[in-house]
């Protein structure tokens, strides 16, 4: 047996959602004739509020595209040095809008205010890039799982909308954090001009994001979807696995954080552990001793069939998952005790 906590990407389709994907009514989505797809879209858009809604093969396609449709060539975004869209997505801010990312110097991949407020000034000279995105991540995936405080974004929603700026949020584990803080997706409808959800990640479906927005952004979205390459035909196969995550696999979400918070508790008293950062969803990092060092860590894990990520830094990251049983979790709280 192989306890793969590398992310909670790895899951498989349920019996559930493969039945679910194998009946699925479907029809060429470049038509938008795809019935399945269409509903999925509708369903996402009617949870957050929202206008509109468009499904993506990735999450990355889904932020690139939101990027893309609020700014132009030479246009500043504003994110956290922490962010995906800045740090994992190829360099793709540069590549596909020809923007430059202004990084906050944020606590686990969150900013406040203030800090939004100093990034803006200089909007009206000509010399600097124009300010004209903020793209939030929640929950942050390099930051740890870590929930924003709704309060906060309300702040920096301020911000924005005095400034003139998009308001994008990277939510592609949005809904680990509306269940860790008992929020809801119309909240968050309200706030943002761009949502990006992922299917894919926690919610257990092996492909697929949507991006919400106005039927304006999403009308723009679906052209630059198809520049990008990902307008798909009879993808409703897949829709139907996101259809399915969302009707089955939001609450579930609690039993992913109630592991990750007990194997922290571990990791807390275990003498090979500096450092643990705090625990609110399904990720945990923590530092080992340089005595032992994170890749040989990971690697006497990896003997005992338990695969975990190395972060950089002497990290380390764990991820839990729909794939991750009861039965794993009692073997890695007992490989973690005894190492
Ligand atoms: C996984 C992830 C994405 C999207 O990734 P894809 O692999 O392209 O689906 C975007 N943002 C964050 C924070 C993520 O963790």
């Amino acid at each position: 047996m192989i306890i793969d906590l590398i992310s909670d990407t790895v899951t498989r389709p349920t019996k559930g959602m493969l039945d679910a994907m194998m009946t699925a009514k479907v029809g060429d989505d470049v038509f938008k004739m795809d019935p399945t797809v269409n509903a999925l879209q509708e369903k996402a858009a009617a949870m957050f509020g929202m206008e509109d809604a468009l499904f993506f093969p990735s999450g990355t396609m889904a932020n690139q595209t939101a990027i893309k449709l609020h700014t132009q060539p030479g246009d500043k975004l504003i994110c956290d040095k922490y962010a995906h869209v800045y740090n994992y997505e190829g360099g793709g801010a540069a590549f596909n809008s020809g923007v430059t990312c202004k990084l906050i110097d944020g606590n686990r991949g969150m900013f406040t205010a203030e800090q939004l407020q100093e990034a803006v000034i200089g909007r009206a000279d000509i010399h600097v890039p124009y300010s004209r995105l903020v793209c939030v991540e929640n929950t942050t995936n390099k930051g740890g799982g870590a929930c924003w405080d709704f309060s906060e974004l309300e702040k920096l929603k301020k911000i924005s909308k005095e400034n003139n700026l998009a308001f994008h949020l990277d939510g592609a584990r949005l809904f680990n954090a509306l269940v860790a803080k008992n929020e809801t997706p119309k909240q968050y409808g309200e706030l943002f001009d761009t949502i990006s959800i992922c299917l894919s990640k926690g919610l257990g479906a092996p492909i697929g994001s949507i991006l919400l927005g106005s039927k304006q952004h999403i009308a723009k979205a679906l052209r630059i979807r198809k520049l990008l390459g990902g307008a798909m035909r009879q993808v409703g196969f897949l829709a139907s696995a996101g259809i399915y995550a969302l009707d089955n696999h939001i609450e579930r979400l609690a039993e992913d954080h109630q592991k990750a918070k007990e194997i922290g508790a571990v990791l807390a008293t275990a003498a090979y552990v500096t450092k643990l950062e705090p625990i609110e969803t399904n990720i945990v990092i923590f530092y080992v001793d340089e005595k032992i060092g994170a890749d040989t860590f990971i690697k006497k894990m990896k003997d005992k069939n338990i695969l975990l990520t190395p972060m950089g830094e002497g990290r380390i990251r764990i991820v839990t998952h729909l794939d991750y049983t009861d039965i794993m979790h009692k073997i890695l709280l007992k490989e973690l005790k005894s190492f």
